[in-house]
């Protein structure tokens, strides 16, 4: 009989485990209590790849960055993801803060960091001309890079399944079962899994996972980050621009997204643990990234806004990572995954598949032979020439009805994301970005739900929004 492997939460950590663990002869099952992969914590973040100056050295969080970040360039090569290494810089304004700099330059050494270099102002301002004149110096890290975490989740998830992976979404882990002391079974709100090895990676639940296998008890103390996104007219910088960061939190920053947009925030704001899925965003939040902003880049337009949101960052009393297997043998932690996370995830996979399994709980794994490593993009007429895409055309016209006119997405890209798993309106918008521009699907949301329900043969009216209570419509107004 096969090892059977049961990882918890199809964030960026649990997918990317699961894309590592779909090497091996395994059976392997990714259980996720919402109707899509990346839909936690990892939709909504800076979508920074961190250089790894800002961890203290010995944390596990300094040691997976730098590594995460290496395997960045290779991962994205792979899975076909977009990813970028645009360089950061952490700003200084006085004195008192460009010593900040020299400690963060001195930490980023221990921590095996590239090519860090402290720049006068100005060869800053000639890189960032936008910046406030009154800044003094920078830490420049080129390795430093912008990603979109989600896409980065699909991509795994979607390799894994090619290599075997069974993906349950809509599935949420109500129970675990310890036998003798050894992990037996997880129980869902949908059925029962007999296992032998169970991979917490519930992100801001992890705790509440832990408690059911009676692991080694630990909080998750959730802390808000709130954000402003702007669309790409109001582009101000070339690179990520941190200022010196506090005790709590690398500060509000603002740098460019993937597409072309900008991204301003976070804020910091500790919950009680009531209140892990509180992503309202608020005035005092949106107003006070609006200042901090603007201290930065005083020429920021802010009648650009595309929209606002808020993410959720996992904090634990251990200021680290949690990760590691516990005193119920077969359950491992993945959890307390704070900032840098995203940017650890691929070193952490291949840390808990070959050190936590093989070595820690000696668990003897056998690499498959026919392991496809390469995944394809949904084929976008911005990634292709004008010939190229004809070719796209000819092979299935659908791809040249063009649906969302602001990001250029065809009716065959919509048809493509709900055959790779799109079930919802967001899902198809965070496979192909229709909606996602300047009308923010103002235009064309209502034949992204006439194709939807064309393609899956249900009525327009059962398509929800991204739960089963987000219902788009509720009758006609005519028949
Ligand atoms: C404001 C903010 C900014 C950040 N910026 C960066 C950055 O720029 N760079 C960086 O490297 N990191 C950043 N991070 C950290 C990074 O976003 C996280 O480390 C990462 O997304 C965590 O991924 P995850 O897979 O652990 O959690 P998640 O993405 O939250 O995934 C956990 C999954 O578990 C599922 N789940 C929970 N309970 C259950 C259950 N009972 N049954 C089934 N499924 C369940 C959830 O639905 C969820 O999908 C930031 C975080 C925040 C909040």
């Amino acid at each position: 009989m096969k090892l059977r492997i049961a990882v918890i939460g199809a964030g960026i950590v649990g997918s990317l485990i699961s894309r590592e663990l779909s090497k091996y002869d395994l059976e392997l099952h990714l259980i996720e209590k919402n109707p899509d992969v990346g839909w936690g914590t990892t939709k909504a973040n800076s979508a920074i790849i961190h250089a790894g100056y800002d961890d203290p050295p010995g944390t596990m969080r300094a040691r997976f960055c730098v590594l995460g970040n290496e395997l960045y360039g290779e991962l994205s090569r792979e899975l076909d993801f977009d990813f970028r290494r645009i360089g950061s810089h952490v700003v200084a304004f006085t004195e008192e803060e460009m010593e900040i700099l020299e400690d963060l330059m001195d930490r980023g050494m221990k921590n095996g960091v590239q090519n860090l270099r402290i720049l006068d102002r100005e060869e800053l301002l000639s890189m960032e001309p936008n910046l406030n004149p009154s800044v003094k110096a920078s830490l420049w890290a080129p390795s430093a890079g912008i990603t979109e975490p989600w896409e980065v989740a699909i991509s795994a998830v979607e390799n894994a399944m090619e290599n075997g992976l069974n993906l349950h979404l809509n599935e949420r882990v109500l129970e675990i079962s310890v036998e003798r002391g050894k992990v037996r079974r997880v129980k869902t709100n949908k059925g029962e899994y007999d296992v032998d090895i169970v991979i917490n990676c519930a992100g801001v639940h992890a705790d509440d996972i832990a408690k059911m296998a009676g692991a080694e008890p630990f909080d998750i103390l959730p802390r808000k980050g709130e954000y402003i996104l702007l669309d790409e007219d109001a582009h101000v910088v070339n690179s990520i621009i941190f200022p010196t960061p506090t005790k709590k939190s690398k500060g509000i920053l603002i740098l460019p997204t993937i597409d072309g947009g900008t991204l301003l925030g976070p804020t910091a704001e500790d919950l009680p643990k009531s209140k892990k899925d509180d992503l309202e965003t608020t005035k005092d939040g949106i107003e006070r990234i609006k200042r901090a902003c603007l201290k930065l880049v005083p020429s920021l337009n802010f009648s650009r806004v595309l929209k606002t949101f808020a993410g959720m960052r996992a904090e634990t009393k251990k200021m680290d990572f949690i990760i590691g297997k516990t005193k119920v043998w077969g359950f491992i932690n993945v959890a307390g995954m704070r900032s840098p996370g995203l940017t650890a995830a691929p070193a952490i996979a291949k840390y808990v598949v070959e050190k936590i399994i093989q070595e820690d709980l000696g668990v003897g794994l056998e690499r498959k032979k026919n392991f496809k490593p390469f995944r394809k993009r949904i084929p976008h007429i911005e990634n292709y020439g004008l010939e190229e895409w004809e070719e796209v055309v000819k092979k299935d016209p659908r791809f040249g009805k063009m649906v969302c006119f602001c990001n250029k997405v065809s009716e065959g890209e919509i048809v493509e994301a709900i055959k790779r798993g799109a079930r919802t309106l967001d899902g198809v918008k965070f496979r192909t970005k229709a909606g996602f521009g300047k009308c923010q699907g103002g235009f064309c949301t209502l034949r992204i739900l006439e194709i939807m329900s064309r393609e899956l043969g249900i009525p327009i009216e059962e398509i929800k929004l991204n739960n089963d209570e987000a219902s788009m419509m509720n009758g006609k107004v005519r028949e």
